[in-house]
């Protein structure tokens, strides 16, 4: 079965100033449209084609390199524009909130760190806050890798991610990744995050 693009959740002005129109615009019709096209086509008649998007990911060691690197585009892209909100910013409340605390110190701190894992990802990839044995860890994946696959550094379950693709970020924010990193906190969905958390 073919893998569809689905649609924003939002308009594409609608996460304006932090991420703007034009960005949201190229970035959802073109590269997420171009991943969902290229996955169908490396998948055409062969056995993955019957295959979940999570299954292909927890095999992205042995599956070739337009399944992997489309599909994880398909699946954090997927992800990405579910958890921003332009009713977003703010902070986390409740188990999540004194789950970050736990591990990190603080909401601050765990910004920081996170941050850092985006700034310092050297190239095209992601920044991820996601659940470890139980306890929430931060790291990053290269290009379009994600911690589900068998191949991550870091294999937790996602409850947040920023793109950190130039593509992402280079209209408005130019090569100040970290300006973008900063802004981005004033568009995260806290309920969607807050949803991830629980059903991890
Ligand atoms: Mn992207």
């Amino acid at each position: 079965m073919a893998f569809t693009l689905p649609a924003l959740p939002y308009s594409y002005d609608a996460l304006e100033p932090h991420i703007d129109k034009e960005t949201m615009q190229i970035h959802h019709d073109k590269h997420h449209q171009a991943y969902v096209d290229n996955l169908n086509k490396a998948i055409a008649g062969t056995p993955n084609e019957n295959k979940t998007l999570e299954e292909l990911l927890a095999n992205a060691g042995s599956i070739s390199p337009a399944v992997r690197n489309n599909g994880g585009g398909h699946w954090n892209h997927s992800f990405f524009w579910e958890i921003l909100s332009p009713d977003g910013g703010g902070k986390p409340e409740g188990k999540l909130a004194k789950a970050i605390d736990n591990a990190f110190g603080s909401f601050d701190e765990m910004k920081e760190k996170f941050n850092a894992a985006g700034a310092s990802r050297f190239g095209s990839g992601w920044a991820w806050l996601g659940v470890l044995n139980g306890k929430l860890a931060i790291c990053s994946t290269p290009n379009q890798d994600n911690p589900l696959m068998d191949v991550a550094e870091c294999k937790c379950k996602p409850i947040l991610g920023c793109d950190v693709w130039e593509h992402a970020y280079y209209l408005k924010y130019q090569n100040k990744r970290a300006d973008y990193l900063k802004a981005f906190w004033n568009v995260v969905n806290w309920k969607k995050v807050d949803e991830h958390f629980e059903n991890a």
